[in-house]
């Protein structure tokens, strides 16, 4: 079903509202009309008994005594982008629902002088709780009047296929994912691959999870890419590419994907936004032989 869409933003109104926050020192990329400002949700620990095939997770192992086990902790960002078609957020975040220090985007937000209630559309990655756990806690929605956007495949996978018929590992989640977007019931809008909603176009990059979503930002300039779960351990696999994680729902089509969407925005120059890249979050991904390296920020 489809959300009524608010009014057009008045391009005079955004600029106010955005050069009125209350905290300049928050990191801010500009990309024509937008600014985009990552919010970190928190910390979230890992560990190498998360990669499968012991070859790659030996590999692993040293990739990590190269740079310290800090590196097995990764961030979880969601990313917020003010412009002429709204305040919008890619993904909200794990939340209280995930627990340990995640569920600091509203704080994140209201640093930057921004209510949950001013954000007009969220546009999901993929509904795993890192990502859509932000979106709702005991007293119901957190962001009371937002869209809520997600790639058809995805939602279709969480909200539509009987319980029985999931993989065993989705079965742990569903529940959570079910009773989040009934919160937003009404407000979910579906959206197909290659579909521009807002300026944000829907770039399939499914295997993580079946219906894992890119969002590309439409400026007609520089351009923005952001992912959920393409790259997971920044430290692993970027130099490692080769390497799928637990969490890679369909291991071959999710390396796939990581290849083919990292490819692309190291030959064109497109910033990532990466939900669990280093800080900032936002920055260019670069070849080095056949692997890759992440160079923060965005300057060329
Ligand atoms: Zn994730």
């Amino acid at each position: 079903m489809l959300y009524a869409k608010p009014g057009p933003v008045a391009r005079e109104d955004m600029r106010i509202s955005v050069f009125s926050m209350k905290r300049r020192d928050m990191e801010r990329f500009e990309f024509g009309e937008f600014s985009v400002f990552p919010l970190l949700d928190g910390p979230l620990p890992t560990a190498l008994d998360k990669i499968p095939d012991p070859e790659h997770r030996a590999l692993a192992q040293e990739l990590i005594e190269q740079v310290g086990s800090d590196a097995l902790t990764m961030n979880v960002f969601a990313f917020l982008i003010c412009g002429p078609s709204g305040k919008l957020l890619i993904d909200a975040g794990g939340g209280k629902l995930k627990g340990g220090q995640l569920g600091q985007v509203p704080q994140q937000l209201s640093a930057l002088g921004i209510s949950c209630v001013e954000i007009d559309a969220i546009f999901m990655t993929h509904l795993h709780v890192d990502h859509f756990g932000g979106l709702f806690d005991r007293d119901g929605t957190v962001f009371p009047n937002a869209e809520i956007v997600v790639f058809r495949e995805e939602a279709q996978f969480w909200l539509d296929t009987p319980v029985a018929d999931l993989p065993q590992r989705a079965r742990r989640s569903v529940d959570a994912v079910r009773e989040c977007m009934s919160l937003y019931q009404g407000r979910i809008r579906i959206a197909e691959a290659g579909e521009v909603v807002r300026q944000l176009r829907a770039v399939p990059a499914q295997g993580h999870s079946p219906g894992h979503c890119c969002w590309q930002l439409e400026t007609g300039d520089r351009s923005l890419l952001a992912w959920g779960d393409l790259i997971h351990i920044s430290h692993i696999h970027l130099p490692a590419p080769h390497i799928a994680f637990e969490y890679d729902l369909d291991p071959a089509e999710a390396l796939a994907s990581r290849r083919r969407i990292l490819d692309r925005v190291a030959d064109d120059g497109i910033v990532v936004a990466g939900a669990h890249l280093p800080s900032p979050g936002i920055g260019l991904i670069v070849r080095q032989g056949a692997a890759y390296a992440f160079r923060p920020g965005s300057d060329s």
